[in-house]
């Protein structure tokens, strides 16, 4: 078989299936790993087995391999309880088997706690993990107490007893140290899928409205400055109207990947409306912000948006404030939203760094400057 086949044979099966409740898939990725490396220590196990002629304990392990085959098809499946059962069920009857047949002092036993660890780590009810512990918990002593030789004790020397306690307790010290690093891992790597659903916009993947703007109070808490640079494409629903929703969507993405090709590695960017973006320059002033904001102007007029046999244009109109400008963040935020207010009402395509100070400037009036002479229009359509 060739490695891209093993390859994608391998992903398809440490995925979790499509069908498989979001709240259930960091415990399937976790478990699927456990029934393999399971599989691959009773593998290990067999040729032991076979040397010390002990055929009941190698058809046994061959029972587990089984087992821990059909549990991965259970779990896919959404089964997990009765996956656990079949894999916990196959082992105990293994170790206790092992137990009496071969005595004390092999370490088969501390197989029992990697089960209770494998039981307490599953995503199984609260009720039925402590039922199993308990279960777990009552199998090691009786095992210990009054199982351990009743079929025979260990034949060979003390020697190959003791290898066997050595091989029994790395294995079980090996399999704690790979299921705990495994957790670890896809719980890092959930936490860090969830954290950027929770603060992207799906559609573009910059921040989200409610990311870029605790984004921003932080700034605001720490008192850094920065320039708020709020953008609006102009005539966006032309665009929708002209050419589809899709297409639309397709502007909005190369919108929001030539804005973060543009600005600097310290700047960020937040989708805060259907299409309306917020640019937070931090430690930037008044003419290196113009400066941005024409720069991103030229580069939205060199690259209209790609389709096929389509070239889209497309124009902003921004209005630009300073976090000195005001007294609460609230009002800076206002400030450029004003600003962007009459640069759509001064003609679009323009750029308002001033005015908009009173709210009279909402109605047209009180405009001091139009800091970016106007741009030729874009084709839109
Ligand atoms: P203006 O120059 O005044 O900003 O005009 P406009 O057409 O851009 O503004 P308007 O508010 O009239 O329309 C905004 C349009 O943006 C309408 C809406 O369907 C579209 N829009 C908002 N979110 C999305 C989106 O996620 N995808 C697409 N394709 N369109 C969107
Ligand atoms: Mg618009
Ligand atoms: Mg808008």
């Amino acid at each position: 078989m060739s490695s891209g086949v093993c390859q994608t044979r391998w992903v398809r099966l440490t995925h979790p299936p499509a069908d498989l409740a979001p709240e259930r898939r960091r415990s399937y990725q976790i478990f699927i790993h456990v029934y393999l490396f399971a599989i691959a220590t009773h593998v290990s196990f067999i040729p032991i087995f076979a040397a010390l002629d002990v055929a009941v304990l190698m058809l046994l392990n061959l029972a587990c391999i089984a087992a821990n085959i059909v549990a991965i098809a259970l779990h896919r499946h959404g089964r997990r309880t009765q996956a656990l059962l079949i894999k916990l069920g196959a082992v105990i009857i293994l170790v206790i088997a092992a137990g009496m047949m071969l005595g004390d002092e092999t370490g088969c036993e501390y197989f029992f706690f990697v089960l209770l660890f494998e039981v307490l780590i599953s995503d199984l009810t609260r009720r039925l993990k402590l039922l199993l512990s308990a279960l777990v918990i009552s199998l090691i002593l009786a095992t210990e107490h009054l199982l351990f030789g009743t079929l025979g004790n260990w034949p060979y020397s003390d020697l190959s007893r003791e290898l066997l306690f050595s091989l029994n307790v790395v294995a079980t010290f090996v399999l704690f140290t790979f299921i705990v690093l495994q957790v670890y891992a896809i719980t890092e790597t959930t936490e860090r899928r969830f954290r950027t659903d929770a603060t992207h916009d799906s559609l573009t993947g910059v921040l989200n409205r409610r990311a870029v703007f605790d984004k921003v109070e932080r700034y605001w808490q720490a008192e850094q400055p920065f320039a708020l640079l709020l953008l609006d494409a102009d005539h966006f629903k032309c665009i929708n109207d002209n050419h589809g929703h899709s297409v639309g969507d397709e502007v909005l993405r190369h919108l929001a990947q030539l804005l973060g090709n543009t600005l600097r590695e310290d700047d960020f960017i937040g989708r805060v409306g259907g299409e309306e973006f917020l640019v937070v320059l931090p430690d930037t002033t008044l003419e290196d912000a113009l400066s941005v904001a024409a720069r991103l102007r030229n580069e939205l007029a060199r690259s209209p948006c790609r389709l096929e046999s389509l070239d889209l244009g497309v124009t902003l109109s921004m209005g630009l404030a300073l976090s000195s400008e005001a007294d609460e963040l609230r009002d800076v935020v206002d400030l450029a939203d004003r600003r962007l207010y009459l640069a759509k009402s001064s003609g679009r395509n323009q750029l308002f760094a001033q005015g908009g100070e009173s709210r009279e400037a909402e109605m047209g009036e009180g405009v001091t400057a139009r800091l970016l002479p106007e741009m030729p229009s874009a084709d839109n359509a």
